[in-house]
């Protein structure tokens, strides 16, 4: 079995036509090219992707995957997707990976090549890194500034928000100053002092008996492995809930977490060089319960 696998979507978008008889996807070399020069995902960023945990060959949380890849391509004005293309597509992938108990499948949605007629997609599997150190000794982050107020999303869309784009070079330039000051990863804060996101991570914070995030309205994704990070909480006991969070709630906060696809649950053992607390028992019985989602 490969340890890399890729499928190609002839017509990702409903708009995009199929030939008579032609399936829904292709499995390709994913060492060959693949995509043209022009395609403008690659000129411009402009296109929206996903990055879904494969465990034991079996993909998961897909369907809110799937309709999180429609919400961004509605916000970007583009087609909508085809969904049944793109399951299918996401599901020949993680059962072509090697058996192994952790892989991805990242499904990549362009509007296509400059001057041309249909959108381009691909759906590509890789066996995954390990993430056993982050998630058992936690990892080290600085609080840096978003640049956007908290209401960015009202008071300017255009900036797409909310939408999970191709365009991640700020993302990764974020994780380069955190290297640059020593510690592993970001967390964002608004420009007026409202807890946003990671640069790839959605942020957990426990108080007392409350796991609280941020709401959705502010300008970050909307997380599939927060979500279920909140069935696992209220499954333990725990209140779930979305709330405005400043860096006061930071400072005295009992626990944190960046919590994302296929990294899964790494507790936050230093904010800006100041140690913190990590919970080892809930951070390893939440891993293990988000290792094991089917479906
Ligand atoms: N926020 C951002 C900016 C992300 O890129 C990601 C995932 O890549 C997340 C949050 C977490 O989302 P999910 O748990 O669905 O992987």
């Amino acid at each position: 079995m490969p340890n890399r696998v890729l499928a190609v979507l002839p017509a990702p978008s409903v708009a995009d036509r199929r030939e008579a008889g032609e399936a829904a996807f292709r499995m390709a070399d994913p060492d060959a090219p693949q995509i043209e020069v022009l395609d403008l995902g690659i000129t411009r960023g402009d296109g929206v992707f996903e990055t879904i945990s494969v465990a034991g060959r079996r993909a998961q949380a897909v369907e809110p995957h799937l309709a999180r890849l429609a919400r961004s391509a509605a916000m970007l004005e583009m087609p909508e997707p085809d969904l049944a293309a793109w399951r299918a597509a996401t599901f020949a992938v993680a059962a072509a990976l090697p058996e192994v108990p952790e892989a991805f499948v990242k499904l990549v949605y362009t509007r296509g090549v400059e001057g041309g007629t249909r959108t381009t997609g691909y759906a590509f599997g890789e066996v995954s890194p390990d993430h056993t150190v982050s998630r058992t000794e936690g990892v080290s982050v600085v609080v840096l500034d978003r640049g956007y107020r908290h209401d960015v999303r009202t008071t300017a869309p255009w900036l797409l928000q909310g939408a999970k784009t191709l365009s991640y070079a700020v993302n990764r330039a974020a994780v380069r100053e955190a290297h640059r000051r020593g510690a592993d990863d970001v967390l964002f804060i608004s420009s007026d002092g409202y807890l946003l996101e990671g640069p790839t991570a959605n942020l957990l914070l426990r108080r007392g008996s409350r796991l609280l995030t941020p709401p959705t309205d502010l300008p970050i994704l909307a997380g599939t492995t927060q979500a279920d990070a909140f069935a696992y909480a209220e499954q333990q006991g725990l209140e779930a809930a979305y709330e405005p969070l400043t860096r006061d709630d930071l400072d005295a906060a009992d626990a944190l977490w960046l919590v994302s696809s296929v990294r899964h649950a790494a507790p936050i053992r230093a904010v800006d060089g100041v140690a913190r607390q990590i919970d080892a028992a809930f951070s390893a019985g939440l891993n293990e319960h988000l290792i094991a989602r089917r479906d």
